[in-house]
C-alpha cells in the first residue's frame, strides 16, 4: 500500500512561513516522490487557503489537511469551520480527534464521530487519532480503552461514503515527549485495531491506512515506516524543519 507521511504543523507558523516550508520541502523532494508516497501538510486554518494557492499554481502533489473541523454545518456558532467551508478551499484531509484537542477542548468520542460524519459528507479524508494515556497503558487497559475510542468514534459509518480514512495510533506519552513507542507497541495495536475494523463494512486495504504517531525523527522513521502493518505516521516536532521532515519521507524503501 502507498504510505502516507502527515506533517501536523499544530499552532506554529503564519501563512508566510507556512508557504516558505512548504516550498523547502517540495524542492528537497524527488519529483516523482508523490506517486509513491502521500505527502500532506496540516497548517493552522489560517494557511490553508495561502498554501492551496501555492499548491494549484505550481502544480505542486502535496496535499493538505486542517487540523480540526467544527461538529456544526452552519449557522451561530462563531468561531467555528465547516467541512463544507474546508471543501470549498479543496482540502483534502482533516485531522480529528487529537489528543491536544481532547485534553484542552474537551473533545469526546462523540464529538469525533459527528465530525467524522461531517467529513464524509462533503468528501474529505478524515485522519482520526486514538490512543491511550500513560497510566492507561501501566494498568493494561489501553486495548480496551483504544477499541472504544474506535468504535465510538466510527459509530454509523457506512462503506458508500468512506474514500480514504487514516487511523492515527498516536499513544498520548509519545506525543512530543521524544519517547517514541517501541515497534512491538505499534504492531500489538494496529494488528489489534485492524482486526477490529476488517469486520466493519466499510473496511479494506485500499480504504483505511493505519499509521503511527509520536515523537516520529529521522532517528527512528526507517524503522516504523518499514514495518509492513504501519502504513505511515503523523509527525509532529519534526515536520517544523524541512531537512527534517524530507529525511522522514526519504526513509521509506520503495
Ligand atoms: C502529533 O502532535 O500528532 C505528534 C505526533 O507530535 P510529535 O511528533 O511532536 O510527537
Amino acid at each position: 500500500m502507498k504510505k502516507i507521511i502527515i506533517g501536523n504543523w499544530k499552532l506554529n507558523l503564519d501563512h508566510l512561513q507556512g508557504i516558505q516550508l512548504l516550498q523547502k520541502i517540495n524542492y528537497s523532494l524527488d519529483k516523482d516522490i508523490e506517486e509513491k508516497i502521500d505527502i500532506v501538510l496540516s497548517p493552522s486554518h489560517t494557511s490553508l487557503r495561502s498554501l492551496q494557492t501555492v499548491i494549484s499554481t505550481d502544480n505542486l502533489k502535496i496535499k493538505i489537511s486542517s487540523q480540526d473541523v467544527s461538529t456544526y454545518s452552519d449557522g451561530a456558532f462563531t468561531g467555528e469551520v465547516s467541512a463544507m467551508q474546508l471543501k470549498k478551499l479543496n482540502i483534502d484531509y482533516s485531522i480529528i480527534g487529537h489528543s491536544e484537542r481532547r485534553l484542552h477542548f474537551n473533545e469526546t468520542d462523540n464529538d469525533v464521530n459527528i465530525k467524522l460524519t461531517r467529513l464524509l459528507e462533503n468528501e474529505i479524508f478524515p485522519i482520526l487519532c486514538f490512543g491511550e494515556s500513560l497510566e492507561q497503558r501501566s494498568e493494561g487497559s489501553y486495548l480496551e480503552f483504544i477499541k472504544n475510542q474506535i468504535n465510538e468514534g466510527l459509530k454509523g459509518v457506512r462503506k458508500d461514503k468512506v474514500n480514504k480514512l487514516v487511523l492515527a495510533y498516536e499513544p498520548i506519552w509519545a506525543i512530543g515527549t521524544g519517547e517514541v513507542a517501541s515497534i512491538e507497541n505499534i504492531v500489538e495495536v494496529l494488528d489489534f485495531v485492524k482486526d477490529l475494523v476488517s469486520d466493519k463494512p466499510y473496511f479494506s486495504d485500499e480504504t483505511v491506512k493505519l499509521i503511527y504517531g509520536g515523537s516520529v525523527s529521522p532517528d527512528n522513521s526507517s524503522e516504523i515506516l518499514n514495518t509492513s502493518i504501519v502504513d505511515g505516521a503523523l509527525v509532529g516536532g519534526a515536520s517544523l524543519d524541512a531537512d527534517k521532515f524530507v529525511d522522514i519521507i526519504k526513509s521509506v524503501n520503495l
